[in-house]
Order: C-alpha cells, then structure tokens, then sequence
C-alpha cells in the first residue's frame, strides 16, 4: 500500500477511533476492574509494598500501556490482572467476576479462556513448529478436535502475518517472529484482553515498531491490550496510559491524539546489512 494511502487510512481510524471513544467508551462494557488492590511482600522483617491501593476500570476496546520506572509495581499489577497472583487486599474483577472468590481451578480456567499473555522472551518451546506452539492453548479445550486446533493455529498465525513460516521450528525464526508467534498464540483462543509485559524489550527499535503496528491493528480490530512497558515513546501509540510510581497510579490519561506505528516504521532510518 503506497504510504500517503496508509497515512489516510490512519487518519480515518483516529478520527472513528475517537469519536468512539468520546461517545462510546462509557457505554463499552467493562472487562477489567481493580477496586483498591494492594500487595505486599514479606521479606525478613520486612515488607514491601508492591501495589498499594490500585483502582481503575478498563472498557472493552482500550488499548492501554502501563508505564512507570524499574521497581514501581507495572510486573506485580500484570500478575493481578492476568490471575498469575492474589491481591492481599482489594478486589479484581474479570468480565464482572470477582477473581478473589474462585477455587485455584477456576481460576485457572478463567485465566485459559480469557487471557492471552504475552511476554519478553517470548516463552516459546524449543525445537517446536509455530503451529505447533500456537495450539498449545487449545489443547485444553474440549470444544476443539486435532483438525480444529490446527485450523485455529493457521488462522491466529496468517493474523499476524506469519502465514508462510507456519512450519518454522522456533529456532528458526528471528526475534520479531518469534513475537509474533507469541501472539499468535495469545490470540487463538479468542481471549477477553491481551497482556503484555515488555513485549517489544528484547527487540531492536525497527522489529518494536513492526510489532506495535501489530498491536495498532489488533487494537482496530477491537481487541482490549494491556501493554506493559518502562519505554515513555509507547504511550504515544496507545488509547490510554496509566503511570504508576511507587505501587500507586500518579496518571491516568486518554491519548487523543494516538500515533501511527506504520508511519513511524516508515520513517525510520533504512537498516544497513
Ligand atoms: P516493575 O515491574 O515495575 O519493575 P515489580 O512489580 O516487579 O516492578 O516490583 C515492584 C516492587 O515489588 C519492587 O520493589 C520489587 O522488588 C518488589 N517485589 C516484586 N515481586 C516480589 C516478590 N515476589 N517478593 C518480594 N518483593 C517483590
Ligand atoms: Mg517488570
């Protein structure tokens, strides 16, 4: 697509995104609530205070980073969210549940059906097709046979345009692909909302933006994304940032003005081999 095409087309979801959000954003339904939650570690004789009375309301739809400096909370906060760890005070609820209540079974059911993780290093296994590592979630879910979680996997896969390394054994693959596999895999079962922890932290600034354009396209697409980073120059890429220091939120603001990830590729310095 010639850029000055995409440049528009970027400016038409901006303006539909906004508007969106200016009318819709109240009416969108809440996936996410944190009601005062607070978390502290016991170390010796001493505690830490990780979160230390966290609210907020996520609608569907939000593409949200969460930022703040090494040490303020952000890798504590994903770990409530995505169900990895209990609050010790405070309530969390997922689509209207509330987490605090379930048995560790449910818990974990719910964390399969409704979280797509996705992490820095990618956690992929060794020696494994993409394929293969995008069907691992589905193996859990008795709605799929052999041939559907194949199909799934191929699907999620073509989604973030790695439909021609289908068979690529993970070692065969590049950072940025091992990435997007990452994805692919967050994505097939269809979850409630993304999370990411540093996605873009061990890649190199041309393959970080190629995966942020990803995550902007996943985000036109109605997709809920929660990306954690400590990189200030993300928040300009996404619908909404919160800024946490010292466990608590300092900031919590709607970008009106998101940034194109395809054109800030574009105008990056051409790398030479
Ligand atoms: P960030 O991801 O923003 O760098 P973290 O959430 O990892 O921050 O950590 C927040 C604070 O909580 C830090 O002071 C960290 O040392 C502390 N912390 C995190 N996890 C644990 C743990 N399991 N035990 C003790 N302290 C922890
Ligand atoms: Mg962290």
């Amino acid at each position: 697509m010639p850029q000055e095409v995409q440049a528009d087309l970027w400016a038409e979801v901006v303006k539909s995104r906004k508007k969106r959000i200016i009318m819709n954003e109240e009416k969108n339904k809440v996936v996410i609530e944190l009601d005062n939650v607070k978390r502290y570690f016991h170390v010796g004789s001493e505690v830490v205070k990780a979160l230390r009375g966290v609210s907020f309301q996520i609608h569907e739809g939000e593409f949200v980073t969460i930022q703040g400096t090494s040490g303020s909370g952000k890798s504590t906060l994903l770990n409530q969210l995505g169900c990895l760890d209990t609050p010790t005070s405070g309530e969390y609820y997922l689509d209207g549940v509330p987490v605090r209540k379930m048995s560790k079974s449910q818990r974990a059911h719910l964390r399969n059906k409704k979280i797509g993780f996705i992490f820095q290093n990618y956690n992929l296994l060794a020696n494994t097709t993409a394929v293969e590592n995008v069907e691992l979630p589905l193996m859990y879910n008795n709605k799929y046979n052999s041939k559907q979680r194949r199909e799934a996997a191929i699907k999620a896969l073509e989604a973030v345009g790695l439909g021609d390394r289908l068979y690529h054994k993970s070692n065969q693959m590049s950072g940025g692909q091992m990435q997007r596999v990452a994805i692919a895999r967050a994505l097939v079962n269809n979850p409630a909302v993304l999370l990411a922890d540093e996605a873009t932290g061990n890649l190199d600034t041309h393959t970080s933006f190629e995966v942020l354009v990803l995550f902007q396209e996943l985000y036109r697409k109605g997709h809920t994304i929660i990306f954690v980073t400590h990189n200030p120059e993300i928040a300009e890429y996404s619908s909404r940032n919160i800024y946490l220091r010292d466990g608590k939120i300092r900031e919590d603001t709607i970008n009106n003005n998101i940034k194109s990830a395809a054109e800030a590729l574009a105008a990056l310095p051409k790398v030479e081999d």
